[in-house]
């Protein structure tokens, strides 16, 4: 069963990991995974100069290593990174010592103190020692842009749907969301502001 709101239960276990931000504001917390790449992130930065939005990018320390110049375009532009692994390896399937290793050979190209796994999966130990040293940052909206079955209308009606106050929206600046989000993301970024949500960014 896919469903686009990360499951009750599964945010009950990790009390300490940020899902949606408390705020009495109307604001929301753009994120971007996976990148940075050539396809799709200086269009993505472009957009984003265009609306003078700020956003938060978890970025893939492999990626950063290939395309430092394009990493160092997101911070130049006044957004913020956060370590999403090097090797965007998922938790559940990986031993603690080898992902934690993961995340430390990550934050040498990565300076940040926010942290996201991948896909979501972490296991405890893995999360416990991840929380010594990072904010640990989730979403409470998956736009599912990177999904072959999903269109664009509907990238941006997972938005419309389940963006609410302090919100944190996941996007990937990645070649599986190219052909959707050039149409989604203006399109929802359009909205969220006729909604009137100011763009934030992840308190760090
Ligand atoms: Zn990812």
């Amino acid at each position: 069963m896919l469903i686009e709101q990360p499951w009750l239960l599964y945010r009950a276990f990790f009390p300490k990991t940020h899902w949606r931000f408390q705020t009495g504001e109307k604001a929301v917390y753009l994120t971007f995974d996976d990148g940075p790449i050539p396809e799709m992130t200086p269009w993505v930065l472009d957009l984003l100069d265009k609306y003078h939005i700020k956003a938060t990018f978890f970025c893939v320390a492999d990626n950063v290593r290939k395309y430092p110049e394009i990493y160092r375009a997101i911070l130049q532009r006044g957004h913020q990174t956060g370590n999403h692994t090097y090797h965007h390896l998922q938790g559940w399937k990986t031993n603690t010592e080898t992902f934690l290793k993961d995340v430390e050979a990550a934050a040498e190209l990565i300076d940040s103190p926010l942290f996201r796994p991948p896909h979501g999966h972490i296991r405890p130990s893995q999360l416990r020692a991840v929380l010594k040293r990072f904010k640990v940052v989730m979403w409470d909206v998956v736009s599912r842009d990177y999904s072959n079955r999903q269109t664009a209308e509907q990238v941006f009606e997972n938005v419309t749907k389940y963006t609410r106050n302090g919100s944190v929206i996941v996007f990937h600046d990645s070649l599986r969301s190219k052909g959707k989000l050039e149409e989604a993301l203006p399109k929802s970024i359009d909205w969220l502001l006729q909604q009137g949500y100011e763009f934030k960014l992840i308190p760090q």
